[in-house]
């Protein structure tokens, strides 16, 4: 069936994302918006507009019944969620199937089992991917779960299997401290997610973050497009990521992407996905998999030429994957910068009105943002302002490319972290691709004692 119109379900430069991703296929959009977003970029451009309550998220972007009245009323055939909000709410895609709604996205049931970390560490083992070390399962026998911790050899990681953003999750050195650390990821966990189930895996020490994105038709054929290296992190939150990862060669980038995709094609996932690995001592240890698109997808994007956006769109619509394994080629270096609003140095937030604005352009540099002058960011969201993606031919003429284009980037009226990502890129570390998912939280550390 081919989508007339679409429901954005989302705000922001994602909003922006979907929004331009339709109107290239000839699809309308809808977009949904508070009353904090009514000048919003996305809300000009789209066909239609549709506020959907106040600026409190719970009222209005996750308020599924207004979103579902706002596509019944715009006759909506199809609904984007984006990412964040609800775009891996089980719930919110059977809601809208329900309603005779397309999801884009995957299968409801698929959103579940990922959603659950213990189920989704189980289900990822059954289909061959390797695992960290752990519990089999939740923790629910404490001497059993100490043998386990013995085996597996101290530190371990007690993690809440609802967790989310790092939260939950506590290292335990020694044997001694296991039951009070438990006890610690229990209640915090029960108090952030209302469920205190834990598990428990290996503390891998100094690992990177790589992730494999993924394809699947809904009907047994998946591609993988490669790896993103995401290691620098603060508080678990990318900072900067690329594409493809500096250590990972094509042999293995090939031996795991196929794997990732099988695994995907006997799961009959539909739509796109990311799967998560931890990466030391050259294995592959996953962590999670994300049932939706990125922030991040727009690396991916550059260095195989594929439009994420619309590949989803076009399975949602039951269309065939538009390009077999084989077809796809990577090519080049791709790096995007988070800009926040933020403090470069506290990252307290700053949002603010804009009151000047130079977008960098030229050659090979793309920017995925939803600003304009005289537009004010309001401070109830996500401090994400844009994304600052760059390509180049090689990683170290990308990295030159980037430095030059942040040079470029003026947005007067509020702090950003663009004077970060220009400090941080002229370090011999990230110039060297040498880096874990620590490095950049002791890197922030040892700025401040320079
Ligand atoms: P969340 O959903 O809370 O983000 P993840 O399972 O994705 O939880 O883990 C978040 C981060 O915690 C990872 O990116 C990594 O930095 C760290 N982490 C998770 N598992 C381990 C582990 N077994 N060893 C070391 N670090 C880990």
């Amino acid at each position: 069936m081919n989508i007339e119109k679409l429901l954005i379900a989302n705000r922001g430069e994602i909003a922006l994302r979907i929004h331009r991703a339709c109107h290239e296929m000839g699809i309308k959009t809808v977009a949904v918006h508070s009353t904090a977003d009514a000048e919003a970029m996305h809300v000009r451009l789209a066909d239609e507009a549709i506020c959907i309550g106040p600026p409190a998220a719970k009222d209005s972007y996750l308020n599924i019944p207004a979103i579902i009245s706002a596509a019944e009323i715009s006759g909506a055939d199809a609904i984007h969620p984006g990412y964040g909000f609800l775009s891996e709410n089980e719930r919110f895609a059977e809601i809208v199937e329900a309603h005779d709604i397309i999801f884009v996205g995957p299968k409801p049931e698929h959103i579940r089992v990922m959603g659950d970390k213990v189920e989704a560490k189980r289900t990822a083992g059954a289909l061959g991917l390797p695992l960290v070390p752990g519990t089999d399962g939740a923790i629910e026998d404490i001497a059993e779960a100490k043998q386990r911790a013995r085996e597996i050899g101290y530190p371990v990681l007690v993690k809440a299997a609802s967790g989310g953003g790092g939260r939950g999750m506590k290292v335990v050195p020694d044997e001694d401290q296991f039951e009070s650390l438990m006890s610690q990821a229990k209640s915090e966990a029960k108090a952030a997610f209302g469920d205190d189930t834990v598990y428990m895996e290996k503390y891998l020490g100094n690992p990177r973050h790589i992730e494999f994105q993924i394809f699947g038709d809904g009907k047994g054929n998946a591609i993988h497009l490669g790896e993103r290296d995401c290691s620098l992190q603060r508080r678990h939150q990318k900072v900067l990521e690329e594409a493809p990862s500096p250590v990972i060669s094509s042999a293995e980038r090939a031996r795991m992407g196929n794997l990732v995709a099988k695994a995907m094609a006997d799961m009959g996932y539909r739509g796109a996905g990311t799967i998560e690995f931890l990466y030391e001592n050259g294995e592959f240890y996953f962590i999670e998999m994300n049932t939706r698109i990125q922030v991040e997808h727009p690396v991916t994007e550059m260095i195989t030429g594929f439009d994420l956006v619309r590949e989803q769109i076009r399975i949602a619509e039951g269309k065939p994957l538009s390009v077999t394994q084989d077809e796809l080629e990577f090519h080049g270096h791709a790096i995007e910068c988070r800009i926040n609003a933020e403090d470069p140095v506290t990252f307290m937030p700053s949002p603010g009105k804009v009151q000047m604005l130079h977008v960098p352009g030229g050659m090979h540099v793309r920017v995925e943002s939803a600003l304009y002058q005289g537009y004010t960011v309001p401070p109830y969201y996500d401090s994400m302002i844009g994304k600052l993606i760059v390509y180049g031919r090689t990683r170290e003429g990308c990295l030159m490319r980037l430095k030059r284009a942040l040079e470029e980037y003026v947005i007067e009226g509020m702090k950003t972290t663009i004077p970060l990502h220009q400090k941080l890129i002229e370090d011999p570390d990230v110039q060297n691709g040498d880096y874990s998912i620590k490095w950049l939280e002791e890197w922030l550390e040892r700025q401040k004692v320079e």
